[in-house]
């Protein structure tokens, strides 16, 4: 989406209302190891700040991936929003230490670039198909979610529960 920041400076309006989809295109960023499912859903509005505009964006994204515990493929999904500060003269404004600006353009934003970099920088380090996934036993390779395994490393499990109802029992005593 391009966004006409002549038309919107000049109208009386405080703010522009954003939203929309962004379809599978070709980037400028690599996304060529990031499976994203497209489109990306994004919404949000465009502030005036008297000579500046600030962009608060959500966007809400699905990715193919895989379980880093279990290795099974999964779909995460990913909300994010963001706030990008649009300055007329990002001179002015270096002293402003907290906030990071971005020059204006004169006449339009290309929000697809802006989108798809907010994307990259906010996809997960860790994925998981479910908190209490159990992994693949660190012996048999045998996905805990689906059965446990019955490798040597079963008898270890066995071995502490039984250690656990011994404790039990001497409790009792
Ligand atoms: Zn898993
Ligand atoms: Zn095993």
């Amino acid at each position: 989406m391009i966004v006409r920041i002549k038309e919107f400076i000049s109208s009386p309006d405080q703010l522009m209302s954003i939203n929309g989809e962004l379809k599978d295109q070709k980037s400028s960023y690599d996304i060529d190891n990031f499976d994203i499912v497209f489109p990306i859903q994004y919404e949000g509005n465009i502030f005036k700040l008297d000579e500046d505009l600030l962009l608060d964006l959500c966007i809400k994204y699905k990715y193919n991936t895989q379980c880093d515990r279990c290795l099974v493929p999964m779909v995460s999904e990913v909300s994010s929003s963001f706030k990008i500060y649009f300055a007329k003269d990002i001179n002015e404004k270096e002293d402003e230490a907290t906030i990071e600006y971005i020059s204006l353009p004169e006449d339009d934003i290309f929000l697809d670039d802006l989108i798809i970099s907010q994307v990259i920088t906010s996809k997960p380090l860790k994925q998981l198909c479910g908190d209490d996934c159990e992994g693949l036993c660190p012996q048999c390779g045998q996905n805990l979610n689906e059965e446990p395994c019955d490798c040597g490393n079963k008898v270890d499990v066995d071995l502490r529960f039984e250690q656990l109802l011994n404790l039990f029992n001497n409790e009792e005593v």
